[in-house]
């Protein structure tokens, strides 16, 4: 959790944003939770009384702090949402939390930012929502919670041999081999992206930009260069504005031994997108 602090000074240190650039969201109120979760479950996360098998699954040992941090999170990618529907780019410097489902927690995920954000939005008037997830991890959560919702596409584009081992069905799901490298990763997301794009035609993109995709990665089984990696957010990037839709970004995985990589790709994100909206 140490990157999510560390990527917020080190944007600011290299001038990539200006503080005033920064919004610190309150937690989410519960009105959008509820759009999204089970009653009950968020009731038991509020009181911690998850039974042991329940706190295991999700990754992390329950506490006040962490259930506050995650409607934070969770409120920040909604934020995030309101400014992309204007045809903005927005970042949360945390979030994309796609691995929680309606009414349990796993991986390390709680709360379902991107279904929260994307049903704010349906409510908010938009009816063509695109959740673009491109983290190394299929988006299981996402895919279980819009499944019914035609107006949510959820693409997924993930290593095939990854977590997790049941996949529920996305819109559109590419799963790649082990050892995928940057060609033929950058090929299959072209033609993936021309699909979004060009038969969904969305009013606006949640992009979930895991770096988990990298060579480096601890649990990732893919073999992108930070490189390729930069030129996947490029891609996503440019085709929001070559549709003339605004994005909001949710920074999701990168599990590298060596947390300047990691960084290093995230800051990349936040250097793309400036540089393709000014
Ligand atoms: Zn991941």
């Amino acid at each position: 959790m140490a990157k999510y602090e560390l990527l917020r000074q080190q944007l600011q240190h290299e001038g990539i944003m200006e503080p005033e650039q920064f919004f610190e969201p309150d937690e989410i109120d519960l009105l959008p939770l509820l759009r999204v979760h089970d009653g009950k479950y968020l009731t038991k996360l509020e009181e911690g009384s998850w039974s042991r098998q329940e706190e295991r699954r999700s990754g992390f040992p329950w506490s006040n702090a962490l259930i506050q941090r995650e409607k934070t999170i969770m409120e920040g990618t909604r934020l995030c949402g309101i400014e992309a529907a204007r045809g903005n780019v927005a970042l949360n410097i945390a979030g994309g939390t796609h691995h929680a489902f309606s009414d349990h927690a796993e991986g390390f995920c709680l709360l379902n930012d991107l279904a929260i954000a994307a049903y704010d939005l349906l409510d908010r008037g938009m009816d063509r929502i695109a959740v673009v997830d491109l983290d190394v991890h299929q988006g299981n959560g996402t895919a279980h919670i819009t499944a019914e919702e035609e107006r949510i596409f959820t693409l997924s584009m993930h290593g095939a041999h990854n977590y997790p081992l049941h996949k529920p069905q996305s819109t559109l799901d590419i799963p790649l081999p082990d050892g995928t490298g940057d060609r033929d990763y950058l090929a299959r997301l072209d033609h993936a992206l021309r699909t979004v794009m060009t038969e969904f035609q969305p009013q606006v993109v949640l992009y979930q930009c895991g770096v988990d995709v990298l060579a480096t990665d601890k649990l990732g089984r893919l073999a992108l260069t930070i490189e390729g990696c930069r030129t996947r957010d490029e891609m996503v990037f440019q085709a929001c504005k070559e549709a003339g839709i605004g994005i909001a970004c949710t920074m999701g995985g990168g599990y590298s031994a060596d947390i300047s990589i990691i960084l290093k790709a995230h800051m990349n994100t936040f250097k793309v997108a400036r540089d393709t909206w000014t």
